[in-house]
């Protein structure tokens, strides 16, 4: 796993000069990471508009709480079953 680039990233070079193991490159007018990242995060304090990310931090693209509702629906799947046990349909 390596760094997460995001899309809004301008390539203004500014975390290139922090990575220990020069995993960051611009190729063109982009941002690109290689395979040598080892995940430091010291990229991430560099960047003045927020665009790297590590994997782990990166937010689903699923809109955020879907996983609640996803939990929600399941008790309220749950709770049917528990009924229909107890009203015996
Ligand atoms: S997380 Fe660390 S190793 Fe990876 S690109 Fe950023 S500074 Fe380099
Ligand atoms: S510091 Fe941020 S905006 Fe600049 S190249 Fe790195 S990720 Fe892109």
């Amino acid at each position: 796993m390596t760094i997460r680039i995001l899309d809004n990233c301008p390539a203004c070079g500014a975390c290139l000069m922090v990575c220990p193991v020069k995993a960051l490159a611009i190729s063109g007018s982009k941002l690109t990471v290689n395979e040598s990242c080892i995940e430091c995060g010291l990229c991430i304090q560099q960047c003045p508009v927020q665009q790297l990310v590590l994997p782990k931090d990166t937010p689903s693209p699923s809109p955020a709480g879907k996983g609640k509702g996803k939990r929600s629906e399941d008790i309220q799947a749950k709770e049917v079953k528990n009924n229909a046990k107890v009203t015996g349909v």
